[in-house]
C-alpha cells in the first residue's frame, strides 16, 4: 500500500459509513488515495466505475461570490416569466399543444411524432401534473396544507435500534431508493439555494410573488409569506434517471416522454420519502423545482458537478437525471460533495453547445453573471439560456443531454480520461478522442422506429448491460 493509500477503517470514519451500511450489505466504494481535498475512490455502483474525489475538507467543487449572490426569485424561473414578463409574452407558440391533435385517429405520421409518441409522452407526464395528486407542490391548498404539516410528536432517536445518526442517514437514503430515486445524497441546506419568494399569481396579478422567510422556527403558509423554520437545515437530494434510449430520440417526443417519466417519479418518491420521515417525527418539505434551486443542492450533497450545459452531471448517469428534494429537520449527516474531473473535461469537450438548436449553451469560459434574468448570478460557471432551452421544439429537446459524453454507459475511453484528470489534475485534454466518439455514431438521434422494435428490458434497468 502506498503512502497516499488509507485502511479501510479510517475511509469509513471519514465517510461517516457506519455499521448499518456494513450490515446491510450496501456497496463500499474502493479507497484509492487520500487528497489534498479529502479521499480518492471508486465504485461502479454508486459512480459508474469514475475515480471520484469526495471533498472531505469542508469544500466545494465550485466558487460564490457573496457581494452578488443572493436567494433567487422564484418569479425569475422561465416557467414563471412566461406568465407575466412581458418580454417572454411573444414566445413560440408551444408544439406541445398539439398534443391533444396527435391523439387524434388519422393524425401524427410524422416520424419521432406520431401518435404513439404522444401518447407515451402524455402518459408520462400524468402524475406530475395531477390536480387531483399534487404530489411534491407544497403550496396546494387545503387538506393537504394539514397533512404535510402533521408528524408524529415522538421523534424517533436511532439509539433506540443501537444505530448512529450516520447509519440512520444511510437508512433516510436507503428508503429513497427504495421508493424510486436511483442516486440520493445529503447536504445541509445552504440558505442561498431556497428561493427568496414564492410566485403566487392571482387573477388580478400576474407578478404576484411573496416571500419566503427562513430565520425564526415559524412553520407555516399565509397569503403574504411562507415560513421555513431554520432548523430544516437538511436537504436530501434525489435524482432519477432517464432512460437512455428514449433522450437518444431528442428532439423527438419520446425524449420528452423521459423527462415526463423523471417528473412523475420525482412526484410519487419525493413525496412518500417526506411521508416516511414525517412518521419518524421530523418535518419535511418534498418539492420538484419548488422551493428552491435543486441543482447546487445536489452537488452540496455529493451527486456530481455542474456542466457547461447547465445541469448536473453524476457520475453514473452523465446529466440524464432529473432532480427533487425534501427539506428536513431530521438531523441527517451530509454526505461530502465530489469532484470528477467535469469542469476540465467541459472545457473541452463543447459537444452540448456545438449540439444545442438554439444557441442556449455558452461556449465561452466561466463568468460571475449569466445573460439571461432567469440567471442567478453569483457563482462562477457556465451559464445556460434557460429562454433559448424553453422556446425550442415546445421544450422537447434534450440533444444537450444526448450527445454528452457522461451519457454514454461504460464509457471506457472517458473513464481512462478523467482517471488522468483527477489524478494528475492535467487540464489539456484530446478533444480528437471527443470527435473520434462522435465520428463513431454515439450522439446520434434515435428513431422512434427502432425504439418500439427494442425490447422494454433495455430501457432505464438494462442500462448497464449496454
Ligand atoms: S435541451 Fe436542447 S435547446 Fe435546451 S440547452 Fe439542451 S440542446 Fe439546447
Ligand atoms: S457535452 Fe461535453 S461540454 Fe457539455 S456538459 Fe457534457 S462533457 Fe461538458
Amino acid at each position: 500500500m502506498s503512502d497516499t493509500s488509507i485502511k479501510r477503517r479510517d475511509f469509513l470514519r471519514v465517510l461517516g459509513i457506519g455499521g448499518a451500511a456494513l450490515g446491510a450489505g450496501l456497496t463500499i466504494p474502493n479507497v484509492i488515495a487520500r487528497t489534498e481535498n479529502g479521499v480518492l475512490v471508486e465504485s461502479k455502483d454508486e459512480y459508474g466505475g469514475f475515480l471520484v474525489e469526495k471533498m472531505t475538507n469542508g469544500k466545494y467543487p465550485y466558487q460564490c461570490n457573496l457581494d452578488i449572490l443572493k436567494r433567487m426569485s422564484e418569479k425569475f424561473t422561465v416557467f414563471s416569466r412566461n406568465r407575466w414578463d412581458p418580454a417572454r409574452l411573444n414566445r413560440p407558440e408551444l408544439t406541445e399543444d398539439l398534443e391533444d391533435l396527435y391523439l387524434v385517429k388519422g393524425k401524427g405520421k410524422v416520424p419521432n411524432r406520431t401518435r404513439l409518441d404522444y401518447a407515451f409522452m402524455a402518459a408520462s407526464w400524468c402524475l406530475a401534473n395531477s390536480r387531483r395528486y399534487p404530489s411534491y407542490k407544497w403550496d396546494v391548498q387545503s387538506g393537504m396544507v394539514r397533512f404535510l404539516k402533521r408528524i408524529n410528536p415522538h421523534p424517533w432517536d436511532p439509539g433506540d435500534l443501537d444505530m448512529s445518526w450516520e447509519d440512520a442517514s444511510i437508512v433516510v437514503k436507503h428508503a429513497a431508493r427504495f421508493y424510486g430515486a436511483s442516486l440520493a445524497g445529503i447536504a445541509q441546506l445552504n440558505p442561498f439555494w431556497l428561493y427568496s419568494d414564492h410566485y403566487a399569481p392571482t387573477k388580478e396579478q400576474r407578478a404576484r410573488a411573496i416571500p419566503v422567510l427562513s430565520e425564526g422556527e415559524r412553520f407555516e403558509q399565509t397569503d403574504d409569506a411562507w415560513y421555513i423554520p431554520k432548523s430544516m437545515n437538511s436537504v436530501l437530494v434525489l435524482a432519477f434517471e432517464e432512460d437512455f434510449q428514449a433522450i437518444a430520440n431528442s428532439p423527438g417526443k419520446l425524449a420528452s416522454a423521459a423527462v415526463g417519466n423523471g417528473y412523475s417519479r420525482m412526484a410519487f418518491t419525493a413525496f412518500t420519502v417526506a411521508e416516511f420521515i414525517r412518521a419518524l417525527g421530523y418535518r419535511a418539505i418534498p418539492a420538484g423545482n419548488g422551493v428552491g434551486l435543486s441543482i447546487p443542492m445536489a452537488v452540496d450533497a455529493g451527486l456530481g458537478q455542474l456542466g457547461r450545459m447547465g445541469l448536473l452531471v453524476t457520475p453514473k448517469y452523465g446529466p440524464r437525471v432529473r432532480l427533487a428534494k425534501v427539506i428536513t429537520g431530521m438531523p441527517l449527516i451530509p454526505d461530502s460533495p465530489i469532484n470528477f474531473g467535469v469542469t476540465e473535461f467541459c472545457e473541452v469537450c463543447m459537444l452540448c453547445a456545438d449540439h444545442c438548436p438554439n444557441g442556449a449553451v455558452t461556449k465561452g469560459p466561466f463568468t460571475w453573471e449569466g445573460k439571461s434574468p432567469s440567471n442567478n448570478p453569483g457563482v462562477y460557471k457556465w451559464y445556460a439560456e434557460p429562454e433559448k432551452c424553453y422556446d425550442f421544439n415546445g421544450f422537447s429537446c434534450s440533444n444537450c443531454k444526448r450527445v454528452c459524453p457522461f451519457n454514454k454507459p461504460n464509457n471506457s475511453w472517458l473513464h481512462r480520461m478523467i482517471r488522468q484528470i483527477v489524478k494528475s489534475k492535467i487540464r489539456i485534454l484530446d478533444k480528437i478522442m471527443v470527435t473520434f466518439d462522435q465520428a463513431g455514431g454515439y450522439g446520434e438521434q434515435l428513431q422512434d422506429s427502432k425504439f418500439w422494435k427494442m425490447n422494454g428490458d433495455k430501457t432505464i434497468t438494462g442500462r448497464e448491460e449496454m
